[in-house]
């Protein structure tokens, strides 16, 4: 089959590599669609723990095309999305369903070959179908969604209440999207440039700010008087977590949703200490893709504005370029495979 393959940190081909069969409980799914995640960029640059050669790739919808386990023979021909966490299922962390801190986790697209394939291993138990009436592409962006959604679970966050989000790549504008179908209000997405602030518009934030010529802590207070109830990183970035901290009104939650990329940081303590902030971490998908499934089926979400370049696995190089650019309007470049 045709898959891309980072070969060791900074090595990525096109490469002819043998279809995968699924042992007992896990399926092989033939890929439809499978977005390139900015995440993606750190494994192939190898600023993430990884393990290579790895077949990167995360976010993907697919039909199932065998299965290891007779039992789970029901699944062959169906529309999937999934988890990609593969776990032990029994240890305490998995019966309390925070499969994230499994002892034996393994996620796909990381330590485990991905979805920039034709074929990909999953585990059964992560499957969840997919619609017929939901585009393959717009399915794999249930991925980034669950991370958006787990977030707003996580930070409390309810109807009516104010918030700023700061990033406006594919996890801002699924917090964004969120948030909106949350009954949130007066939604402010903050970003380097203006050119990556179209699709946050056209998503309806109320208030979209460019750092490169507007001062959001200036801004802010205007729109959310005393500060926003909720503040989302979705950048990681050192500047960015500090604004974030001050941004939040008195009592408030700021919610650290970026990467870091293993840097140590500095913070300002006071701005945590004296302001009673929450500051909680979120990262990575904490078991949405079912609920993020059902909210794109059902239209209370839409991501089709995300999608914004179709792309072959022979045009990865092409891909990957877009991703590092990001040139204006661009969100996700999406493999898809008819
Ligand atoms: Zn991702
Ligand atoms: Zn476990």
């Amino acid at each position: 089959m045709k898959a891309v393959r980072i070969e060791s940190p900074g090595q990525i081909h096109l490469v002819d590599a043998p279809v995968p069969v699924p042992p007992p409980g896990f399926a092989r799914i033939k890929v439809k669609a499978a977005a390139i995640c900015a995440t993606d960029l750190e494994v192939i640059d190898g600023r993430i723990p990884a393990n290579y050669p790895l077949i990167p790739g995360h976010e993907w919808s697919g039909i199932v095309d065998c299965v290891g386990s007779k039992e789970d023979s029901a699944w062959i021909g169906k529309a999937v999305i999934g988890s990609n966490d593969v776990v032990c299922l029994t240890c305490d962390a998995c019966r309390s369903g925070n499969w994230r801190y499994c002892s034996q986790f393994e996620e796909i697209g990381f330590k485990r070959d991905g979805a920039y394939a034709e074929y990909m291993i999953v585990p059964v138990y992560g499957l969840c179908e997919k619609p017929d009436h939901v585009p393959f592409e717009e399915a794999a962006l249930n991925e980034p969604l669950g991370v958006a959604l787990g977030t707003m679970e996580k930070a409390g966050a309810r109807f009516g209440e104010t918030l700023t989000i700061i990033g406006a790549g594919s996890i801002g504008l699924c917090m964004l999207a969120v948030g909106k179908a949350m009954g949130m209000r007066r939604i402010a997405v903050i970003a380097s440039s203006r050119k990556r602030l179209s699709i946050a518009k056209q998503m309806g934030a109320h208030t979209v700010i460019a750092t490169s010529e507007q001062n959001p802590e200036q801004l802010i207070p205007e729109i959310h008087p005393g500060g926003s109830d909720l503040v989302i990183d979705a950048t990681g970035i050192e500047a960015c977590i500090q604004t974030a901290l001050r941004l939040a009104r008195k009592g408030g939650t700021v919610m650290l949703a970026g990467y870091g990329r293993g840097k140590q940081m500095s913070i300002r303590m006071d701005d945590i200490h004296i302001n009673n902030l929450r500051v909680i971490g979120a990262g990575n998908n904490w078991n949405q893709h079912k609920k993020a499934m059902g909210l794109i089926a059902d239209g209370v979400i839409d991501v089709h504005l995300m999608v914004s370049q179709r792309i072959t696995l022979d045009e990865f190089e092409k891909g990957i370029e877009l991703v590092r650019s990001r040139p204006e309007g661009f969100v996700k470049a999406v493999f898809i495979h008819e």
